[in-house]
């Protein structure tokens, strides 16, 4: 049986306020955790709401109408937002990725992505700034994203197959509306757009065939997400995981491929091209091929408490230090405090008590952390 938690907003998960420092040290791009990994990205939850209610991320039966979200006043504003991201520019963070719950429903988000679009990284470069979305509201939302900035965008979709897809996302909303979304998106300019497919077994995976596809000529790179233990209420077993290496071993029983280079240093997919020469897939093994020891990401979530792990149990609260008045300084130093302690990795580690869902971790959902 799932195991039922109304939260009380603000107290839901555990949480420290990060310590800081008397004598701040100045930051220098440099910062480094306990297993030398940098921090270079940083994942946003503008909103913990969703129209979806994906049933390996929202179920129904927990977000319900009685689900407690946060009050507005709980919210990052968008200038504590922007504050935030420069105080992680300052210690080296690249890329700045807006997610949730569904970002798109955050009113005015193009005002944000205008205000991060005008940050600069250490280098002097533009932000990599990116958004992860359901796609729903795309087709409407592409054009005013772009002339906000935003660069590139990643979309969540986990069927071609209504019927599928209605029962993955759970409240009807038709794969078509979602497709026309990824079509106006790469109209309106917006660059490497990537599709994500989270495969769970038994009830969409033999959508994978079909999904590379229909998008192996097209303009977006499909990546395969392995269904993950996140959160607490998604009931998680792990013989609902289908691992990457079936799901490349059903394309290439098709469409032969050839495993290739990864772009970058920390990059989540590993990339299979196709042996034709047209189109790559990409395979996140969060769970059967563990990739902690490059991990370079945070999270802040929607109320602006920062988690160093998509598993942590507990986050720290930089929303009390901006609320505090503390100074950029401060926070710098109180940021690279946290940094230097961190020694997640979690999916390293899994062991087989997340196999065990009479006795949940309480760990973050993903909805309020940020996927
Ligand atoms: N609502 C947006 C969306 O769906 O794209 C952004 C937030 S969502 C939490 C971010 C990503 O996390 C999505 O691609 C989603 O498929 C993925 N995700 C959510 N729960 C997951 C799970 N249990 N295992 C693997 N991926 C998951
Ligand atoms: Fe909403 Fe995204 Fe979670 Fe689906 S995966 S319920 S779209 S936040
Ligand atoms: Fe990073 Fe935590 Fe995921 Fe490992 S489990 S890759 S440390 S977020």
């Amino acid at each position: 049986m799932t195991q039922r938690f109304i939260p009380v907003a603000d107290l839901r998960y555990p949480h420290a306020t990060p310590f800081v420092p008397v004598k701040p040290e100045a930051a220098n791009g440099l910062l480094s955790d306990k297993l030398a990994r940098p921090l270079r990205d940083l994942r946003i939850s503008v909103t913990d709401r969703c129209n979806f209610r994906c049933v390996y991320c929202m179920p129904k039966e927990i977000f319900d109408k009685d689900y407690a979200y946060l009050p507005h006043q709980s919210l990052l504003s968008f200038e504590e937002i922007t504050r935030i991201t420069k105080i992680f520019i300052a210690h080296g963070v690249e890329k700045i990725r807006l997610t949730g719950g569904e970002p798109l429903l955050r009113k005015n988000i193009e005002k944000l992505i205008e205000m991060l679009a005008s940050l600069t990284t250490l280098n002097g470069k533009p932000l990599d700034l990116t958004m992860t979305t359901n796609g729903s509201l795309l087709a409407k939302k592409a054009q005013s994203l772009k002339d906000a900035g935003l660069k590139r965008v990643t979309v969540s979709l986990d069927s071609l197959d209504e019927t599928t897809f209605q029962r993955m996302n759970d409240v009807d909303f038709p794969v078509s509306d979602v497709l026309n979304g990824i079509d106006v998106a790469h109209a309106v300019g917006l660059e490497s757009i990537k599709v994500n497919m989270v495969v769970k077994a038994g009830v969409n995976d033999q959508e994978i065939v079909p999904m590379a596809r229909y998008f192996k000529d097209k303009p977006v790179i499909l990546r395969f997400i392995e269904y993950m233990d996140v959160g607490a209420s998604n009931g998680w077993k792990m013989d609902e995981v289908i691992p990457s290496a079936e799901v490349i071993r059903r394309i290439h029983a098709s469409m032969p491929l050839k495993e290739i280079e990864p772009n970058y240093t920390g990059e989540t997919a590993a990339r299979w091209a196709y042996a034709d020469g047209v189109g790559e897939v990409g395979v996140i093994s969060s769970v059967t091929q563990a990739f902690c020891s490059d991990c370079n990401r945070a999270r802040l979530s929607t109320e602006g408490k920062l988690f160093t792990c998509l598993f942590a149990t507990a986050g720290h609260d930089l929303r009390a230090l901006l609320r505090e008045n503390y100074t950029d300084e401060q926070i710098i130093a109180a940021v690279s405090h946290i940094w230097k302690q961190r020694d997640d990795r979690y999916s390293e580690l899994r062991t087989s008590q997340t196999n065990d869902n009479s006795q949940p971790i309480r760990k973050v959902e993903m909805s309020y952390i940020g996927g």
